[in-house]
């Protein structure tokens, strides 16, 4: 299968070209810019071979986007949560997450779509389990991704402490219930997981990852490395989210947690990191001495008060930064777009020196490349380069949201893009057209969403009840009214 998107407008330099781009066996073949410069002698416009044109005109092309963390079932929960700060919208999150792969099956796709149409071309699901069902819930995920033809990196949560062990204990001590299943039995569900469904060629990718120090032992983490390591799969987790996870680990380990994980072996440039707020300038050090890679999830870190991450820091340090959106009852949309365009303006604020602000066209790299290589992947895609995986998106220009004729990528990132993705290719097949999702039928899902959902704005979360006094006694918040 072979086409040419002829005439579009792709980023240069510091400009725009308009060129042809072919795509062969999956892969970016060719890439013909129309206005060659001067002094080099003009393109030859090979004979395409008999494959589908498209035009391109007026469009914008731009390597698709990497929406590196989310929890796709969260989706069922977006909107319903009041504010509340991480560990206590855990709770509440917990007390009402789905227990039907069904279920998993329509948010997963509802977060593709979302996904797709807001540049993205890849997701990282860190995916909630249902426990006792957990296979069926990764079988339901890979099934919604491979109909619709997203690329996956599906990293099902694992932990081996119960929710209440993630709160620092402060003063006193706190008794913890076991977690439902033992350490060695969730590896042994991560090797069967493995063996079942890694199968990058199909576009299904599998991750190892532990949700965090917060609720995973040293066991749970090595076991996890052990995997990466036999099966060349690359590491999630979240880290340092919250201020009382950074108190947390000086409890557990005596030390930051950056400097437990960089001791146990997990910081690798195999290994995504999402959030990464509380850390020390000598932990930031660490990380890029490690190539690890951070994973910036503004909205949510706005929504659940968690603080707001270095990331112009990171930056500086050489870090690579890429972004999420985080589960939707986090943020509560997976619009890409709207992550990107927060995550950059946002810090400048912390930064008044304005030459360390992100530029849209930085915006755009973290996004597209800075995904791709903390799924160790930058050899393969992250951007139009001839031999890179046809993983694209065009924007259409004569989109209102995208008229005056401006920078097309500084208004793309700075402005409010709506309707403006025109088309989405993975591996080089065509998933969105005319703005449209092909794959699935989006209508059905809509009805399938609304069918299964209900109109609420009351409910009662017990586990909040259960935890609430002992969180504000330990982060010192008054324990009155
Ligand atoms: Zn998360």
């Amino acid at each position: 299968m072979s086409f040419t998107i002829q005439n579009a407008l792709i980023p240069v330099d510091r400009g725009y070209e308009t060129a042809d781009v072919q795509v062969a066996d999956n892969c970016i073949s060719a890439i013909a810019q129309n206005h060659p410069p001067l002094n080099s002698p003009p393109y030859q416009r090979e004979d395409r071979g008999g494959g589908t044109i498209i035009d391109g005109k007026n469009k914008l092309l731009l390597p698709g986007f990497v929406n590196a963390h989310t929890h796709s079932s969260e989706m069922w929960q977006r909107g319903i949560i009041p504010p509340l700060p991480l560990e206590l919208w855990l709770a509440e999150l917990y007390d009402f997450t789905p227990l039907d792969p069904e279920q998993v099956y329509l948010s997963a796709l509802g977060t593709a779509v979302e996904t797709l149409l807001s540049g993205g071309t890849s997701v990282v699901d860190h995916l909630v389990l249902i426990p006792g069902q957990e296979l069926e819930t990764i079988a339901a995920a890979v099934r919604a991704y491979q109909e619709i033809g997203i690329r996956a990196f599906i990293g099902p949560l694992i932990q081996d402490e119960s929710l209440t062990a993630g709160m620092p204990a402060g003063d006193g001590a706190m008794e913890h219930a076991a977690y439902i299943r033992s350490t060695k039995a969730t590896l042994e569900l991560m090797e069967a997981a493995i063996k079942q469904f890694h199968n990058p060629e199909k576009g299904v990718n599998i991750l190892l990852a532990p949700t965090g120090i917060q609720l995973c032992s040293d066991a749970l983490f090595e076991g996890c490395i052990d995997l990466g390591d036999r099966y060349n799969l690359c590491l999630h987790a979240h880290l340092l989210e919250t201020s009382a996870q950074k108190q947390l680990a000086h409890e557990k380990y005596g030390c930051s947690a950056v400097e437990h994980l960089q001791k146990i072996g997990f910081l690798t440039p195999r290994t995504s990191l999402a959030h990464c707020v509380w850390l020390e300038d000598s932990d930031i050090a660490i990380l890029a001495e490690t190539k690890s890679t951070v994973v910036h999830n503004p909205l949510s870190n706005l929504r659940l008060g968690s603080g707001i991450a270095p990331i112009l820091k990171y930056r500086q340090a050489g870090v690579n930064v890429s972004f999420g959106c985080d589960g939707a009852a986090s943020n509560d949309s997976q619009d890409l777009l709207e992550a990107i365009k927060m995550g950059s303006i946002l810090h400048n604020i912390t930064d008044l020196d304005y030459r360390h602000w992100i530029t849209p066209r930085e915006s755009v790299e973290m996004a597209s490349l800075g995904g791709a290589k903390g799924l160790n992947l930058a050899d393969e895609m992250g951007s139009l380069t001839v031999g890179k995986k046809a993983d694209f998106v065009l924007y259409d220009l004569t989109s209102l949201s995208l008229l005056p004729r401006t920078d097309p990528i500084g208004l793309l990132i700075l402005g409010r893009p709506t309707n403006a993705v025109d088309s989405v290719w993975v591996n080089g097949k065509q998933i969105v057209a005319e703005g449209k999702v092909k794959t699935i039928d989006v209508d059905d899902l809509r009805r399938q969403l609304f069918d299964r959902s209900e109109w609420s704005s009351q409910r009662q979360s017990p586990m909040v009840g259960e935890i609430e006094a002992h969180y504000r006694q330990v982060m010192k918040l008054s324990l009155g009214g």
